[in-house]
């Protein structure tokens, strides 16, 4: 068989059906892959990705140019600039959130790292130049506004309408209860109450528009899941554990539930896996290490990742400092890759989703 010559066609041809990460639809028939110019052997496009899929940018370019050198043997120098693929505002509707992915953050009991994971989940994927929200919604133990420097915050602002405006930090737009309540009364609240303050978060806080939406879940198996996914379409769960065998039973309960009300389990986050010792690098696997990968392996779901003891997660944890996580040296790492895995994941999905069927012609 010849090789296909390389001109603007058949680059475009064998990128045709190239899934934009977001939705799975085709890239090129969108308007992603543009301005495909040859010169001699040499290949220069653009690509276009929405703010949504940014933490994919190198997957993507890798994918694309794998494609091409499988489809042209004598391509010289492959060019990809960057470029933003904006789509129509979501209309926001009944209530003040719109958000392309709704991600809640859970596991089965406390302590083991849920809001840290949360926090920093949100702050990698705001890195990445994504829109990013956090809401608060461990009610009994608030602890976004600690970790993410806001405790001094008392009181929320309306908007003027109904609606309250959230505290927004670093470029990102939080809700938590903590703001409402002095952090040393504890919340006992129940049931209705509980239903009720939740909903207000989710439905009266101004987000704007969003591309993800962090939920900090409250630990266990409560009822706040239920109410969540009955105000909004979440896009499924994250559950963090530690890796002893107690803690790994408690995180299946809280998988059971989430399925039980149908919150697609998006995967498994390994916390405190394994210490690295600052003095000398070597790993101390206190609490073990690779349980949480082998039961979502045999739950059959996706392990997303894993972040070790590290001492200044929990100081930057305590001073506020959270975001300062994402470019550790030890830990950033690790906490990116749990991002940019789940973001990977959700994106094979949306191109294995059927396609749409075309609307019929008329006429
Ligand atoms: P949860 O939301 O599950 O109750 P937190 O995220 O509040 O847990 O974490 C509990 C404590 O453990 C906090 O002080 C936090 O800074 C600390 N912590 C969490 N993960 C780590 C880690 N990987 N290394 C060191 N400290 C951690």
């Amino acid at each position: 068989m010849p090789e296909p010559l390389l001109d603007v066609e058949s680059v475009r041809e064998a990128l045709a059906d190239f899934p934009d990460p977001e939705t799975g639809r085709g890239a090129l028939a969108m308007d992603q892959i543009r301005d495909v110019r040859v010169t001699g052997s040499d290949l220069r496009m653009t690509v276009a990705l929405t703010s949504h899929s940014r933490i994919l940018w190198p997957d993507v370019e890798h994918a694309i140019e794998a494609r091409l050198r499988g489809h042209f043997a004598d391509l010289g120098r492959l060019t990809i600039d960057r470029a933003d693929h904006a789509r129509p505002p979501m209309k926001l509707g009944e209530i003040g959130l719109a958000a392309k992915s709704v991600i809640a953050v859970g596991s089965g009991k406390g302590g083991v790292g849920k809001s840290t994971i949360s926090v920093s989940l949100a702050y990698a994927l705001l890195d990445a130049g994504s829109r990013v929200g956090l809401m608060d919604a461990d009610v009994y133990g608030p602890s976004v506004p600690q970790l993410t420097g806001t405790s001094d915050v008392r009181g929320v602002s309306g908007t003027g309408g109904n609606r309250m405006e959230p505290v927004v930090r670093n470029g990102m737009p939080i809700m938590s209860v903590g703001y409402l309540v002095p952090p040393d009364q504890a919340v006992i609240w129940r049931g209705p109450m509980l239903h009720g303050a939740v909903m207000q978060f989710l439905r009266d806080t101004e987000w704007g528009e969003l591309d993800y939406l962090i939920v900090d879940m409250p630990p266990g198996t409560g009822d706040v899941a239920i109410t969540i996914s009955q105000a909004i379409p979440l896009t499924g769960a994250v559950v963090v554990c530690t890796p002893q065998e107690v803690a790994l039973l408690d995180a299946v309960k809280a998988i059971a539930m989430f399925r039980k009300v149908n919150i697609p389990v998006l995967g498994m986050v390994e916390n405190m896996s394994g210490f690295i010792c600052p003095d000398t690098g070597k790993r101390y696997d206190i609490f073990g290490r690779g349980g949480a990968r082998a039961k979502a392996e045999e739950l059959g779901i996706a392990f997303l990742g894993e972040a070790p003891i590290h001492i200044a997660l929990r100081e930057r944890g305590d001073d506020g400092a959270t975001i300062d996580n994402i470019h550790d040296p030890v830990v950033g790492p690790y906490l990116r890759s749990i991002a940019h895995t789940l973001v990977k994941n959700l994106a094979t999905a949306a191109a294995a989703r059927p396609a749409r069927p075309a609307l019929p012609v008329l006429g």
